[in-house]
């Protein structure tokens, strides 16, 4: 209890932007996705610069929040944010019901933000690494 346990993914994986942990395969990726969000009140509502986000089957190393009705573009949703269960930062949420029939595809499906997560194999970082080390011996 209190542990806790990583899942190594093996392949092109989508991991924690803030601590690295593997999040998701590109594999299970299903789509990309623009979200656009608005935020509400009685007295004023105001839509929020459009953000990229991937819609995937599943993902791993994550914890589950508590699930609420959010609105958006597409119609209600019973969505539960989604959380780094290495680092606790909010990486995406999971759709647990779409009201909405033509949205039904997504329930049980995850959202990870673009912005949270980075992209790639570890190769690539070393890569950047070397570069960067080529351009200060030149300079
Ligand atoms: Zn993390």
């Amino acid at each position: 209890m209190g542990r806790v346990f990583l899942v190594e993914l093996e392949g092109s994986v989508y991991r924690c932007k803030f601590c690295r942990s593997h999040l998701a395969l590109a594999d299970d990726l299903v789509s990309r996705v623009t979200l656009f969000l608005s935020i509400s009140s009685d007295t004023l509502c105001f839509q929020l610069p459009p953000r990229k986000a991937y819609l995937f089957n599943t993902a791993v190393n994550v914890t589950v929040g508590t699930p609420e009705e959010r609105m958006m573009l597409s119609g209600m949703h019973t969505v539960a944010d989604i959380f780094c269960c290495c680092c606790g930062q909010i990486v995406g949420w999971k759709y647990e019901t779409a009201h909405d029939k033509t949205q039904k595809y997504k329930e049980g499906k995850i959202v990870l933000e673009r912005g949270r997560i980075v992209e790639g194999i570890d190769s690539d970082f070393y890569l950047d690494t070397r570069s960067g080390a080529s351009d200060a011996e030149d300079a």
